[in-house]
């Protein structure tokens, strides 16, 4: 068995097998993906001292530095269940394939995904217009025409925040008033390059084959067509932890999210957590890195107390 096993192969599960490997205690990683979202990003602007870098990139030094230790990769294997440790001590992680990994404790970085319209033109043109992050890739659309999909407080916190920077913003939310809290709502009402639609559903992402030029959405009330013309389209309809497999389990927030506290610390007993799936705010690079260490060092002295 491991003295850690990790679960999930992103910044947070390669930054929490750094650190356990370098206690020297025996360390796994299991993923489905090695790399995690990094690996379906294009410019990373935001990686610090890191002026620009690229998610394939990142992706493969992750992997290189891991692999600089006595870390156990194993790739392309997906967890399906999380039996919390009896008598033996030794938790366990059910696979897919029908396999099962015990370790004395459990880091779990399964990340999350932002959910997406389904709309024509939203795969397509994904990093060529078609943006989930305003953290990271707001700067990119200075003085530009931009879009914001959904009315929750991401969405709106996302139109006040491009807003600033971008030329004008269309906040689009398919509900007849917007979700998010009074007081966002009132500050982008505020602000006056911003335009708010509501009771419309985005049907269509348009482009000129490199690039997004538009989008075309449906007034729910009357049907009709509209198209608006813009360079960039920001999806905020929800950011969807990779916790399914753990429901149950372990205690998550109402979002789904894994509970932790300042160590990364779940509510089982030997079980940490880092990164997007957990309810630790701001999903970035180096904040799933910080947790991952975080996570990593909390294994380690918990297994230290356990004599
Ligand atoms: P993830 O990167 O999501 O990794 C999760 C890992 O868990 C993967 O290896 C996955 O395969 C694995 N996994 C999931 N479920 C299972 C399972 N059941 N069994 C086994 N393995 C599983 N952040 C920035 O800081 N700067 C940026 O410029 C930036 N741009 C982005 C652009 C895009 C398009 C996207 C999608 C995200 C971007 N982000 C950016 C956010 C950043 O990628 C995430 O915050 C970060 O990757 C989170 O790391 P993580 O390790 O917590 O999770």
């Amino acid at each position: 068995p491991f003295e850690v096993l990790i679960v999930g192969g992103g910044p947070a599960g390669a930054a929490a097998a750094i650190y356990a490997a370098r206690k020297g205690i025996r360390t796994g990683v299991l993923a489905e993906r090695f790399g995690g979202q990094v690996l379906d990003t294009m410019g990373i602007e935001n990686f610090i001292s890191v002026q620009y870098t690229e998610g394939p990139k990142l992706a493969a030094q992750l992997e290189s530095h891991v692999k600089e230790y006595e870390v156990d990769i194993m790739n392309l294997q997906t967890a399906t269940a999380l039996v919390p440790a009896g008598a033996d001590g030794l938790h366990e992680i059910r696979l897919e394939n029908g396999a099962s990994v015990k370790s004395k404790t459990v880091i779990l970085s399964t990340g999350a995904r932002w959910r997406q319209m389904g709309a024509p033109g939203e795969d397509e043109y994904r990093n060529k217009g078609v943006a989930y992050c305003p953290h990271c890739d707001g700067p990119l659309f200075k003085g530009k025409r931009t879009a914001v999909i959904g009315g929750g407080n991401s969405g709106v916190e996302a139109a006040i925040d491009l807003a600033g920077i971008v030329a004008h913003v269309t906040l689009i939310e398919f509900d007849n008033q917007l979700r998010a809290d009074a007081v966002l709502q009132n500050k982008l009402r505020s602000m006056p390059n911003v335009t708010i639609i509501t009771s419309a559903l985005t049907t269509q992402v348009l482009g000129d084959g490199a690039k997004v030029t538009g989008l075309i959405y449906k007034d729910r009330e009357t049907d009709a067509t509209h198209t608006v013309e813009l360079e960039g389209i920001f999806v905020q309809i929800g950011l969807v932890p990779n916790t399914e497999w753990l429901k149950g389990t372990i205690d998550l927030s109402p979002r789904g999210e894994i509970e932790v506290d300042a160590r990364g610390a779940t509510s089982i007993p030997g079980v940490f957590a880092a990164g997007d799936v957990t309810t630790v705010p701001y999903k970035q690079i180096v904040i799933a890195m910080g947790e991952g260490s975080k996570a990593g060092l909390s294994a380690f002295d918990y297994l230290i107390r356990q004599g």
